[in-house]
């Protein structure tokens, strides 16, 4: 399954990230269920875990974990 990871800004249209969450492809909201703007910065899926993605939703975390081998 295909993921890429949108940020969530502390308020819209801002400069600083709040978290990132990751999404599934094809899906209109991320694994932790909250709702943001798909259409925000999008890193690929392996930014994961890296510097580029911090801070990362820890529920989106946790799922994802258990969905990649
Ligand atoms: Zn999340």
């Amino acid at each position: 399954m295909n993921h890429r990871i949108i940020a969530e800004r502390t308020e819209p249209g801002g400069s600083t990230i709040k978290e990132w969450h990751m999404v599934r492809s094809g899906e209109g909201k991320p694994m932790c269920g909250r709702s943001i703007d798909l259409s925000e910065t999008e890193l690929p899926a392996d930014a994961w875990g890296t510097e580029r993605a911090m801070p990362f939703c820890h529920t989106c975390g946790a799922l994802y974990l258990r969905e990649v081998p």
